[in-house]
């Protein structure tokens, strides 16, 4: 077997350490034209504004111009922003939306191009870029340490990662104390967000011993610390542990990419609404379930590994903590109809689904989607 692993982020972890924005930028020669992408909360609640003050005049404008699963126009919005004021480095502080947003920027920035020709076209993204500090504020996606950013186009109906090694941020802030505000509801989508990633990085087909490893201690923490997490948000214990769930879990699938959980959930997300993190739940057992004897026996080994009997365990664990965290288990609500289940089917077929160690047939997600459709 081949393997390279390559891990570029600085990553400095612990409460309070947001303070330490100013000392990063000052240590990476950062001592003006900070661009601050924010949080919309933290915009609100002054605590963007604390941050630029607490800069010494090295962040002068900040960005909260942005929705949930960004738009590339949003994307263009803030690259426009940076090309006006001759903006020089980026500081990226919220979910995955507010992170992936700014790192297309930071890119696109220093062209004059559109995010819109690089996004699902294949495209490769220019290298240059301008340096970026992530601070995530939900314990999820881990963009902080990936080479991801997931953009929407909603005028084409299109949702899709872009890869790119010049979206490594140069340094992670991550600093638990930031997630406290995640209502319960996104605490438990994102959580699950973060149990796909570990489990996806490692069933992926670009599967590797030292993301294995990673894989293998995220997952049990979010089983352990979701609920917790969920049921008391200023639980610093949970909070901490499952910050940490998140970007050790970005880094097990960074490299080895995630699969079928992740294709699926594009148009659950795209088309219906379902949050991010809680789409990937949705069909995680069931996948679990397809892939328990791929790859030689090593699914079963990773249920093991992290306390199941066996794969099964896992899948029926994996549905009990989406009931426990009040996530979806099933998509009856949206009475679906044939067209609507064959569009799902249709649009799932995304470059991820390639990833899964077993190859997955348009009647195997056929069958899946079905039965979530008959499902609450
Ligand atoms: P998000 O960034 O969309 O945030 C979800 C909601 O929580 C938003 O309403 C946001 O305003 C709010 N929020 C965020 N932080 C908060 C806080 N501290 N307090 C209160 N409210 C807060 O959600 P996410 O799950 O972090 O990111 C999802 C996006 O990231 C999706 O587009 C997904 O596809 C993408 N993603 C990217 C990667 C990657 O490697 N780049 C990996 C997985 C997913």
């Amino acid at each position: 077997m081949l393997w390279d692993y390559q891990q570029p982020v600085a990553i400095r972890f612990g409460n309070g350490r947001v303070r330490e924005i100013k000392d990063v930028a000052a240590e990476m020669g950062l001592i003006e034209g900070g661009l601050l992408v924010s949080e919309h909360l933290f915009a609100k609640n002054g605590t963007a504004e604390r941050i630029v003050k607490d800069s010494d005049g090295a962040i002068s404008e900040i960005f909260s111009d942005f929705s949930p699963n960004p738009d590339v126009t949003e994307v263009d919005k803030a690259a426009a922003l940076i090309r006006e004021k001759h903006l020089k480095f980026v500081v990226a502080m919220g979910g995955g939306s507010a992170m992936d947003l700014a790192k297309s920027a930071a890119s696109i920035a220093l062209t004059n191009d559109s995010i819109a020709e690089y996004h699902g076209t294949g495209k490769a993204m220019p290298q240059e870029h301008l340096p970026i500090i992530a601070v995530p504020t939900t314990a999820g996606t881990g963009s902080e340490v990936t080479c991801v950013s997931v953009l929407t186009n909603r005028a084409l109906g299109k949702k899709a990662p872009i890869v790119s090694d010049g979206f490594f941020p140069s340094v992670a802030i991550i600093d638990p104390e930031l997630t406290y505000s995640v209502p319960p509801h996104v605490t438990a989508s994102t959580g699950m967000d973060v149990l796909s990633q570990a489990i996806e990085g490692y069933w992926s087909k670009g599967h590797q011993p030292i993301c294995d490893a990673c894989a293998i201690h995220a997952a049990p923490l979010v089983f352990k610390y979701l609920p917790i997490a969920v049921a008391e948000p200023n639980n610093a214990e949970a909070r901490q542990k499952m910050c940490e769930a998140s970007v050790i879990a970005g880094l097990a699938f960074t490299l080895p990419k995630t699969t079928s959980s992740h294709a699926c959930s594009f148009p659950l997300t795209n088309i219906h609404g379902i949050p991010h993190g809680e789409a990937c739940g949705l069909t995680l057992d069931w996948f679990a379930r397809i892939n328990k004897d791929a790859q030689h026996g090593r699914v079963q080994e990773f249920a093991r590994a992290i306390g199941f009997e066996d794969v099964d365990a896992m899948a029926d664990a994996i549905h009990e903590l989406k009931v426990k965290v009040g996530l979806r288990t099933g998509l009856k609500d949206l009475n679906l109809s044939a067209e609507q289940i064959a569009d799902l089917v249709r649009i799932s077929r995304h470059p991820n689904l390639y990833n899964n160690p077993v190859e997955i047939t348009d009647e195997m997600l056929q069958d899946m989607y079905e039965h979530l459709a008959a499902t609450d």
